[in-house]
């Protein structure tokens, strides 16, 4: 059974003028238990709008999305995502940032275990050095790695990443490619990337799609592609 499957997903949206963009033409998608896939599109294609009804933070007009054959109800802690800019409260420290999801996701956990978790995230991105800054004092790259310890912190079932380097120079970027290959490595968890840098698809993803952008032929939809390996 796949972790995670998309189908029929469409979803359009309603524009000032009245006008409708259907975005998602119905999308089927299955990923497997520790499959890293890719998602390549233009800007514009819809990777934000597919991730986000993943992540629970778009409602799809109809379709399915099932994690483990069970419908997805609104956000979870099943599904960690990191957005392309930085989404940390600049008044926390990278600690503070971290421990805010993993207190209001792990409830279960004790105190002390939840601070272990934080500490072990946080080391795990490489920033044990800077648990104790705030995100003013962080270059980009290490902010990106703290929304990364933050995801990854939720233990969720599938880590879903929203172009989380684009912001990033190019020098920075290649870095931190080289980062969520090795947390890959270590953690072993189950990944949906999208982005618009095929490279990076390439490098990082066990399987390709393509999202085409609409309006197209066939609007919506996905095509896998093979990667050499
Ligand atoms: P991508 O992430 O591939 O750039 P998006 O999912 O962000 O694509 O957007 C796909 C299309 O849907 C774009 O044309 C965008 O303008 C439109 N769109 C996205 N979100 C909304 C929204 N909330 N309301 C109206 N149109 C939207
Ligand atoms: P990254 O690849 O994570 O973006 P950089 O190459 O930008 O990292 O930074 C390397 C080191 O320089 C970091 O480990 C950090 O200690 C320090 N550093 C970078 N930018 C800043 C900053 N704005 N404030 C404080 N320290 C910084």
């Amino acid at each position: 059974q796949p972790i995670l499957s998309l189908r029929g997903v469409t979803k359009t949206y309603a524009s000032q003028n009245g006008e409708a963009t259907q975005v998602l033409g119905g999308i089927d998608l299955d990923i497997a238990e520790g499959e890293f896939v890719a998602i390549l599109g233009f800007s514009g294609a819809g990777k934000t709008t597919l991730i986000n009804s993943v992540a629970g933070l778009v409602e799809p007009d109809t379709g399915d999305i099932l994690l483990r054959g069970a419908r997805i109800e609104g956000t979870g802690k099943d599904r960690g995502l990191v957005f392309q800019s930085y989404s940390l409260f600049p008044w926390l420290t990278v600690e503070a940032n971290v421990a805010l999801a993993v207190d209001a996701v792990h409830k279960d956990k004790s105190k002390a275990e939840r601070g272990a978790l934080v500490k072990q995230k946080v080391e795990l991105v490489g920033l044990g050095h800077a648990i104790d800054r705030k995100p003013g004092q962080l270059s980009g790259g290490m902010r990106q790695r703290v929304a990364v310890a933050r995801a990854l912190a939720m233990e969720p079932e599938i880590l879903l990443l929203d172009e989380p380097l684009s912001a990033l120079d190019a020098l920075t970027r290649a870095k931190l490619q080289d980062e969520i290959e090795r947390i890959r490595k270590e953690e072993g968890r189950t990944i949906l990337l999208v982005t618009n840098d095929v490279d990076e698809a390439l490098l990082l993803a066990d399987r390709v799609a393509v999202l085409t952008p609409a309006p197209a032929a066939r609007i919506g939809n996905i095509y896998d592609v093979d990667v050499p390996r």
